[in-house]
């Protein structure tokens, strides 16, 4: 068989890193741009160009933002005490698209896994910590929901989260700081953010007490 010229098999290769792309997709992707105008591929190119460089991390919840302080943690209507804990800002949308959630987020970075060298301290654990410690000193509960995925590694991360408010807040825990899981509805070994609106809201709603 005829090898292809390099500059197209290099955009194959390159879409062949993209997640849930295979080869045939990752060809078919590039003969598609191949055959389309070129204005419409330097719009493309473009358009990830600038989201890469107007894109940052929120400082308070490490989601996508365009300022410091993305959208939702600078909106005054939402719970400030209520504190979703995911793995991905990906997760984020999926439970905004899910809707009936007014409180605020916080983004893990993934989740604790000894395998792929993933440890505590590689994610934004200690940054929720001192995010809790700020809202006690106010008045009022907080309530920290933990929504990893169901999966071994994402349990696993939860009870090291509660590990840590235990330690960190020990007594108020259970009283000023209540901390939930997310409930049925997500079979284990599910990924939150591919699950569906419905299932993510009765997972939310379905909530308990760790
Ligand atoms: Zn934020």
């Amino acid at each position: 068989m005829a090898e292809l010229p390099s500059s197209i098999r290099k955009v194959i290769e390159s879409f062949e890193r993209l997640p849930g792309v295979g080869p045939k997709s990752a060809a078919r992707l590039a003969f598609y741009l191949l055959a389309t105008p070129k204005s419409f591929v330097e719009e493309f190119a473009q358009t990830i160009l600038t989201m890469k460089a107007t894109i940052k991390k929120c400082r308070q919840c490490f989601g996508v933002a365009e300022a410091e302080v993305c959208d939702i943690c600078s909106d005054p209507k939402r719970n400030q005490r209520q504190i979703c804990i995911v793995e991905r800002a990906l997760d984020v949308i999926a439970f905004e698209r899910a809707g009936g959630f007014g409180g605020v987020y916080h983004v893990l970075g993934g989740v604790i896994n000894p395998l792929d060298h993933v440890g505590p301290e590689d994610l934004t654990i200690e940054a929720l910590l001192n995010r809790v410690e700020k809202l006690r000193q106010l008045e009022g509960v907080i309530e920290v929901v933990i929504a990893t995925n169901p999966t071994m590694e994402g349990e696993a991360t939860a009870l090291y989260i509660k590990d840590q408010l235990n330690r960190r807040f020990g007594e108020l825990v259970g009283k000023v700081i209540k901390i939930t899981r997310i409930g049925s509805g997500l079979p284990m070994g599910a990924d939150v953010e591919y699950a569906d609106q419905a299932t993510l809201s009765r997972a939310l709603e379905g909530r308990r007490e760790l």
